[in-house]
């Protein structure tokens, strides 16, 4: 299958599972998750339809702005960020979805006050509760979101989970609820004239049909687009 057609098998999957629980599929977005690919191969997506890439790598990200590899697309954070690194992300990429702590909720405020611009973020939340990953305890969503929701130079638009990689098909779809559940508690908890809580950002090439079903609104898919990537630390 050609890119194009893989794009277009991927868009026919998330229609057909949103039509299943009776969503607009339009309310869906796909992410392309383009780690490890290069300024050519985020070109041809763009032009095959790809509207948003999701990076997680500030470095290639950076590369690929030079290159401007992203021109016909909106650009999303998705990948692990340090503190060191929020003055290369903020500003540059127009949602960054993976704010899993108030240390960097906090340095991409004074980042943002520091260039004059609102960020947009996504809280990431831990929801297997897993030692290894980043992100915030579902118990602590609410307070981390109020205090998101406080600042003036960060919109919350929002929450994104990786769960714990699944074995079985399904056996991510408690989580993909527990997700669903948080996020419509704080759109009603926090949802005003300033606050739009819109994005609910959960669902890889494994499992994305499963969490539209669940109520994602941002798919963040790779392999299902680029075919298999080499091993992180080969
Ligand atoms: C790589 C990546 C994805 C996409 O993973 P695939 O399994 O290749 O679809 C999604 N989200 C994040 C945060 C990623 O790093």
């Amino acid at each position: 299958m050609s890119l194009a057609e893989k794009i277009q098998a991927v868009r026919d999957n998330i229609a057909q599972a949103a039509r299943e629980v009776g969503r607009d599929p339009a309310e869906i977005t796909l992410v392309a998750a383009t780690k490890v690919q290069t300024s050519d191969t985020i070109r041809q997506a763009i032009a095959a339809g790809i509207t948003v890439c999701g990076e997680n790598r500030v470095q290639e990200m950076t590369a690929h702005l030079a290159d401007n590899a992203y021109e016909g697309a909106a650009l999303h954070f998705i990948g692990h960020l340090q503190t060191n690194k929020v003055k290369f992300v903020v500003g540059r990429a127009s949602l960054i979805e993976s704010v899993g702590s108030e240390h960097l909720l906090m340095a991409i405020e004074k980042q943002a006050e520091k260039i004059s611009v609102v960020q947009d973020i996504l809280l990431e939340v831990n929801v297997g509760g897993e030692e290894s990953k980043s992100g915030v305890r579902p118990d602590q969503v609410e307070e981390l979101a109020r205090k998101a929701a406080a600042l003036p130079h960060v919109r919350l638009r929002g929450l994104m989970a990786i769960p714990p990689v699944a074995h079985v098909t399904g056996e991510n779809q408690p989580y993909f609820a527990a997700m669903y559940q948080l996020f419509v508690d704080i759109k009603e908890k926090l949802d005003d004239n300033k606050t739009v809580i819109d994005c609910l950002s959960m669902g890889m090439s494994g499992d994305y049909p499963d969490a539209v079903r669940a109520g994602a609104t941002l798919v963040r898919v790779g392999t299902a687009l680029f075919g298999p990537r080499p091993p992180l630390h080969p």
